[in-house]
């Protein structure tokens, strides 16, 4: 029986990848890859834990499945009733619980597909089967000790759990590992002690290997280990939140969403990783109107004008999003069967490519190699969701939008549009053929193609072919 071992090695950064795999310090991944395939892939936006899943293991995009952020407000439901348990959300806390029932209801789980699969400290567990969630129980333990000290257990856990699931009946394995991710939001993301959690995983790999080659598992199985972003180190913090206060604005957002018991308020801010953020506006209190952008082109001049705003985006009373940087402003449009690409003044990505309609993989083998990969699409999707922000801002390198209640204070961060986040590894004991550029999307319908799964539907992403 076939069988996929998935291990997310959450926060991975390439570059730090390939230099260790160059010093010959990841042995193990250096052998894989001699036998398999070591490719770089485009993640999705926002380049952020629990979106940035989806791909993974519900086959979409975060704007699709209706999960745009980590946080994120529904201004209808909050124009509703701002009190009603779908207005708001972070899954930064006791709300982490809600995530599986926020997802879209249509998408389908990979775990629907699979039933005998095996989830290790992974939050999507919509469809697995009760008892395959090895760290049902212990996951938010293990996470807090990851979350405030940096500790490393969790990945040894992750490792032990996973070896001893291995039988003949479970043929999926979803393991993540979260040390690295924690670590460099902890003390920066390209420390000795971060590169020394690189070469554990790489040990533990080889250890997991021997096991399926002892059991006679080896030839049938294909192992892909990948992350969902990168990482930047971040010298200064632009708190969105403050500043949107510093105008007078009565702004909602986490942790202090309780004030809305004795509040009204005009604008909202959610951010993500924390190098991306949402930010909703009311048009005079009034939630339920949707955004004007003539009536904010004040605002929008200020925010640009700011340090930290690197690309900032919204839809126009035509419903094509606007996109604009300090290297220029762009429109986005979204034909069904093509996409419309205009750049109005100079390009805003610096991407150099001419007005025209193009499709999905054009423009993502177009601009992979560009400091803003596959950036048209990603902004697409991301503007699907009826959660997504009226202004979606991503942060420029060194920056974030998150300071005063972030607790450890970040070091490192995610979640933009920038190369260094959304650019991540794919490594496969197999070899993987395809010209074009790829995204971590595709390993949906590669995965179960693999299983000998056929699927009947679409997915966002294309099958690999795998050998
Ligand atoms: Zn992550």
């Amino acid at each position: 029986m076939k069988k996929v071992i998935f291990l997310l090695l959450d926060g991975a950064r390439v570059d730090i990848l390939d230099k260790l795999l160059e010093s010959n310090r990841l042995p193990i991944l250096k052998e894989l890859i001699k036998n398999g395939t070591y490719k770089k892939a485009i993640s999705v936006f926002p380049s952020t834990t629990g979106p940035a899943y989806l791909p993974f293991l519900m086959g979409t995009y975060p704007g699709k499945a209706n999960m745009p952020g980590i946080r994120w407000l529904d201004k209808l439901s909050f124009a509703d009733n701002p009190n009603s348990s779908n207005s708001h959300r972070s899954y930064v806390g006791y709300e982490n619980k809600y995530f599986n029932n926020d997802i879209k209801k249509s998408i389908k789980s990979i775990f629907e597909h699979v039933p005998n699969s095996i989830s290790i400290f992974n939050e999507i567990t919509r469809g697995l089967k009760n008892g395959n969630d090895l760290t049902k129980y212990s996951k938010n333990y293990y996470k807090m000790l990851s979350h405030f000290y940096g500790s490393d257990l969790i990945d040894k856990v992750a490792f032990n759990k996973l070896i001893k699931s291995i039988d003949d009946e479970k043929q999926f394995y979803f393991s993540c590992f979260y040390s690295i991710d924690s670590l460099s939001h902890i003390e920066g993301s390209n420390t000795e002690k971060i590169k020394k959690l690189y070469e554990d995983f790489d040990l533990n790999l080889g250890v997991l290997i021997q096991n399926l080659k002892d059991k006679k598992y080896y030839d049938d199985t294909l192992i892909i280990v990948t992350s969902d972003h990168g990482h930047s180190d971040t010298y200064k913090h632009f708190d969105l939140a403050t500043y949107f206060e510093k105008k007078n604005n009565n702004v909602f957002y986490y942790p202090l969403t309780y004030k809305k018991l004795y509040k009204k308020f005009n604008s909202s801010v959610m951010v993500s990783g924390n190098s991306m953020a949402h930010i909703y506006l009311s048009d005079n209190f009034d939630w339920s109107k949707q955004f004007d952008i003539t009536k904010y082109e004040l605002l929008i001049n200020d925010l640009m004008s700011n340090e930290a705003v690197d690309i900032l985006s919204c839809k126009n009373r035509k419903g094509e999003i606007v996109v604009i940087s300090n290297s220029g402003k762009a429109i986005i449009n979204d034909k069904e069967s093509s996409i419309f690409y205009q750049p109005l003044e100079d390009d805003p990505f610096e991407y150099n490519i001419k007005e025209g309609l193009y499709s999905e993989q054009e423009l993502l083998n177009l601009t992979f190699n560009s400091k803003y990969p596959d950036s048209i699409i990603q902004l697409l999707q991301i503007f699907k969701s009826n959660r997504c922000g009226d202004i979606v801002v991503s942060a420029k390198k060194g920056w974030d939008f998150r300071e005063r209640f972030e607790i450890p204070e970040h070091k490192s961060s995610h979640g933009s549009l920038r190369e260094e986040h959304m650019k991540v590894p794919i490594i496969t004991n197999r070899k993987i053929k395809t010209n074009d550029a790829i995204r971590t999307v595709d390993l949906y319908p590669t995965v179960l193609a693999f299983i000998d799964k056929t699927l009947k539907f679409q997915t966002d992403g294309k099958k690999l072919d795998i050998y």
